[in-house]
């Protein structure tokens, strides 16, 4: 099974991803979990990404192109199935995407669009906390961890990313609504959009999503 994940930050994606993970048991891949990896080792390639990050702006495609690629060159479970969690963000990522799976002579099976409202973003953002060990996603209020600032998971410290702020968020809605969501287009048109109401618990999107996979077939596409 191979999907992407679609919509704006605060969707809940992450979370989503999370919890089909297991269900699905194929490979989480963030880009956004990727890019910041590289900006806690201080390589080359995450210096140049910070620059954007910390300003809310979308980095470069082709250096998020040349990540996916070298974690499809290097991880096996791949042939397994992904779910692809921030990426495509562009029509141009997306057109690479394609490139790669048609050099495989792979398909995707589902873009899905995690649709949500303004609001509910914005609530969502301003109280979310990752763990810095696994990156599990945990809110102040909706979700919140057993023991303040710690994750339940692994017991990492939890943390407030520093781009979840007003004025980057502003930033990160307007490359959204400029770069990202031309794609759910692009998807449509491939007849492998999945739109789903993401203002609703994860839990639930989980299992309606569950359900039009086991109604459609895991693999629709091959
Ligand atoms: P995320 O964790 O998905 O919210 O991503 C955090 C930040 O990483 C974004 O605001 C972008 O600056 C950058 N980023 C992640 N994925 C991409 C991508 N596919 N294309 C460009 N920038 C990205």
């Amino acid at each position: 099974m191979k999907l992407v994940l679609l919509g704006p930050p605060g969707a809940g994606k992450g979370t989503l991803a999370n919890l089909l993970k297991s269900s699905l048991n194929i490979l989480h891949i963030s880009t956004g979990d990727i890019l910041r990896e590289e900006i806690k080792n201080n390589t080359t390639l995450g210096q140049e990404a910070k620059k954007y990050i910390d300003n809310g702006k979308l980095v470069p495609d082709e250096l998020v192109t040349r990540l996916i690629k070298n974690k499809f060159a290097k991880d096996d479970r791949i042939s397994k199935g992904y779910m692809l969690d921030g990426y495509p963000r562009t029509e141009q990522q997306a057109q690479d995407l394609d490139k790669i799976l048609k050099e495989e002579k792979k398909l995707l099976n589902y873009a899905i669009y995690l649709d949500s409202t303004l609001p509910v973003i914005i609530q969502r953002l301003g109280g979310r906390r990752i763990c810095r060990k696994c990156g599990a996603v945990f809110h102040i209020k909706n979700r919140p961890p057993k023991k303040e600032g710690v994750c339940d998971l692994c017991q990492g410290e939890l943390y407030q990313r520093p781009d979840d702020n007003k004025t980057t968020i502003e930033t990160r809605m307007k490359e959204y609504l400029t770069n990202t969501k031309p794609i759910i287009e692009y998807y449509k048109k491939q007849g492998i959009l999945v739109t789903v109401d993401s203002d609703e618990e994860s839990e639930d999107v989980q299992t309606i999503l569950m359900k039009t996979f086991n109604e459609n077939g895991k693999s629709h596409n091959h």
